[in-house]
């Protein structure tokens, strides 16, 4: 079983994973990821990589420029149901 990179606790296979995204300000969580390897311990996670390119484009979004600021820094927090309650 392969340990955790941050903690060294044996990671569980396949389970869900929660990213946080910050940058300026802007803080993105997103949350039910599909995950291939996932840490009981320290949540700490292994994604597949085109499951990683997706949420960063999903997230991308929120990082573009407003100009002007008439807002401030929004704080969203993504949800995806899981892969059984969306019957993929
Ligand atoms: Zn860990």
């Amino acid at each position: 079983m392969d340990k955790c990179s941050v903690c060294g606790h044996p990671m569980q296979e396949k389970g869900y994973a929660t990213q946080v995204y910050r940058r300026e300000g802007v803080v993105v969580t997103v949350a039910g990821i599909p995950a291939v390897r996932v840490c009981s311990c320290c949540q700490n996670a292994v994604l597949d990589w085109e499951i990683a390119q997706q949420v960063e484009d999903l997230v991308k979004p929120f990082f573009a420029k407003r100009e002007p600021r008439l807002l401030p820094a929004p704080v969203v927090t993504i949800v995806f149901p899981s892969l059984e309650e969306a019957g993929v």
